[in-house]
């Protein structure tokens, strides 16, 4: 008999929700093993320490994605959480789940049980929505979610001059509709930032039967022929193994899931040969199918002194300071993204395609991530379903090394044609009477941009990621799938990916919540598989 029945590898958005949900039988023991260390900093707390988190060197892998030419050859910063909770402890606590069409089209690509009916239970169950009662949102579960309870002059006028644009006002776009305007919806509990952690972890480290190990690295899964039985792991210089009973479950997330399994020797077997990794089990779509959201950032000069810029530093920052420790609210619990806008660049759409964060805030630079001096407001733009598909492989036979990212961004016509629309439509709104009032000008990127090409040269120069990155294991029943539709490895007993590297097709919106929906879906059908298995052996 092994230690453990399951062993979680990564404690980020799936990981957290998985051992909370397999350890909830008392006889089932469950090992979590995060690469980073405990999730302990004010800056995780308090959300607006978001931007200091983009490039904190304990919580953060702080990746670079490869330098393409598509991208002026630029090295776009991939941030990715390194600590309990993941990702979902650096995030921008941004909650949405994406449209019933996502899940559709993941069923339909052959995947039995992942359509938006089949979905929708998994997304209530995990939540606890403060917001108004709707069938389609829950109350009892352990991951809250709230409406924006700040207001700004700024927002209220872009979202009136999306109305006055002919964009709807949309009070729930988490609702099933998702098309519209309005404040964002996140997962912050009284002005704390609500983690996957905090949410799944916390309620449940009393739990006899489950272990949580941090700043333990796996370098492997650990096979006897094609069947997983534990990994090897190393807790700073020790060398360490965990075996299991039942099941490895990788939840590295879809930058670095690819790799351990590529370590394992599970993957394409010229690239594994090219680091010495002996193969155990051919699956050419390891570490392919890569999607993300890729957004370029348009800027405007406000001509008042009333955006985020001037009140985070100097006296007014001391007062947001003193008013969030008493309680008050203030600019400490705002995010990256405060407004939200889902529309369709062109006719004929049976819903959005485009998504808008827009914020009373504007960066110095994407690199730097530090807000101007001036003052200034930023609209994001982002395709809500891309269509360019990059990679993710590992560059060196160091485990947790930085791997290769490709993200590919813009290879395809639908991608440029919707980003520049995005950009278009975007500028268009600024220039409604209800937010131009107080607008100097547009600083980036500036009426020198006019034409199509000058619109795709700005966004290859200057677009970012959103940090969504998904699907480098994706499920499915085609020869690049990694996963079949129960999220367990083809070809390999014991083993399962669930995390955001699952996801065949990109989802329309921030990826955290449709991760942890992934998780809680996954995690039923290990216990459902667990007891199929034992009548079986009765
Ligand atoms: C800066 C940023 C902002 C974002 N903003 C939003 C937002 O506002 N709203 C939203 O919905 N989504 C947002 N996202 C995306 C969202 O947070 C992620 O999609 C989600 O957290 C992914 O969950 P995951 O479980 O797949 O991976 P992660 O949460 O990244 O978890 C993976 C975990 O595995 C650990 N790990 C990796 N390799 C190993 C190893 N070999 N051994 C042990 N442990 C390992 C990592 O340290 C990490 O803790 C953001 C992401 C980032 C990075």
């Amino acid at each position: 008999m092994a230690d453990w029945d399951y062993v979680i590898v990564g404690g980020g958005s799936a990981g957290c929700v998985l051992a909370f949900q397999l350890s909830e039988d008392p006889t089932v023991k469950v090992l979590l093993l995060e690469a980073g260390p405990r999730d302990k900093s004010i800056w995780i707390d308090v959300p607006a320490g978001f931007t200091k988190l983009l490039n904190h060197k304990k919580f953060n892998w702080n990746f670079a994605m490869e330098a393409e030419e598509g991208m002026a050859g630029r090295r776009i910063p991939c941030p990715r959480g390194r600590t309990l909770g993941g990702s979902s402890s650096i995030n921008g606590m941004l909650y949405v789940r994406g449209q019933p069409l996502d899940y559709d089209t993941w069923s339909q690509l052959g995947n039995r049980e992942w359509s938006y009916d089949h979905v929708l239970p998994y997304f209530r169950r995990s939540e606890r929505y403060e917001g108004p009662e709707h069938e389609s949102r829950g109350r009892g579960g352990p991951l809250h979610v709230g409406d924006m309870k700040e207001r700004h002059v700024l927002c209220d006028a872009f979202i009136d001059a999306a109305a006055a644009s002919g964009y709807p006002r949309n009070p729930d776009y988490n609702s099933g509709k998702q098309e519209g305007f309005g404040y964002y919806q996140v997962t912050i509990k009284n002005g704390k930032r609500w983690s996957a952690a905090r949410a799944f972890l916390d309620p449940v480290r009393g739990r006899a039967n489950l272990k949580i190990e941090t700043d333990a690295l796996v370098s492997r899964v650990i096979l006897e022929g094609k069947r997983a039985v534990g990994v090897a792991y190393s807790v700073g210089e020790q060398k360490r193994e965990a075996r299991v009973n039942r099941e490895v479950i990788l939840s590295c997330g879809a930058v670095q899931s690819p790799g351990v399994l590529e370590h394992s020797g599970i993957g394409q077997p010229d690239l594994l040969k090219r680091y010495g990794i002996e193969v155990q089990h051919e699956l050419r779509g390891v570490g392919e199918n890569y999607g993300d959201h890729f957004a370029p950032r348009m800027n405007w000069r406000v001509n008042r002194r009333i955006t985020l810029n001037e009140q985070s530093r100097g006296l007014p920052l001391l007062r947001e300071i003193a008013r969030y420790y008493t309680g008050g609210g203030g600019i400490l619990t705002w995010t990256a993204g405060v407004v939200f806008g889902f529309v369709r660049t062109r006719p004929g759409l049976e819903s959005p395609d485009m998504q808008f964060h827009m914020a009373p805030a504007s960066y110095d630079s994407a690199q730097k991530r530090m807000l101007e001096r001036e003052p200034g407001m930023t609209v994001v733009i982002g395709q809500c379903r891309p269509d360019s598909r990059g990679s993710i492989h590992i560059k060196s036979p160091v485990p947790g090394a930085e791997p290769a990212i490709r993200p590919n961004f813009l290879s395809t016509q639908i991608d440029r044609d919707c980003t520049v629309a995005g950009m278009q439509i975007a500028r268009k709104i600024m220039q409604q009477p209800a937010i131009a009032k107080y607008i100097a000008f547009e600083n980036n990127p500036g009426d020198k941009v006019q034409s199509y090409d000058e619109w795709l040269d700005f966004a290859r120069r200057s677009g970012q990621t959103t940090y969504h990155v998904c699907g480098t294991c994706k499920m499915g029943r085609d020869p690049w799938a990694v996963v079949d539709d129960r999220l367990r490895v083809h070809g390999i007993a014991g083993l399962r990916v669930i995390d955001a590297s699952i996801m065949p097709t990109v989802p329309s919106g921030n990826t955290n919540a449709p991760t942890i929906m992934v998780a809680e879906k996954g995690a039923d059908m290990i216990k459902q598989d667990a007891k199929a298995g034992l009548k079986a052996a009765a």
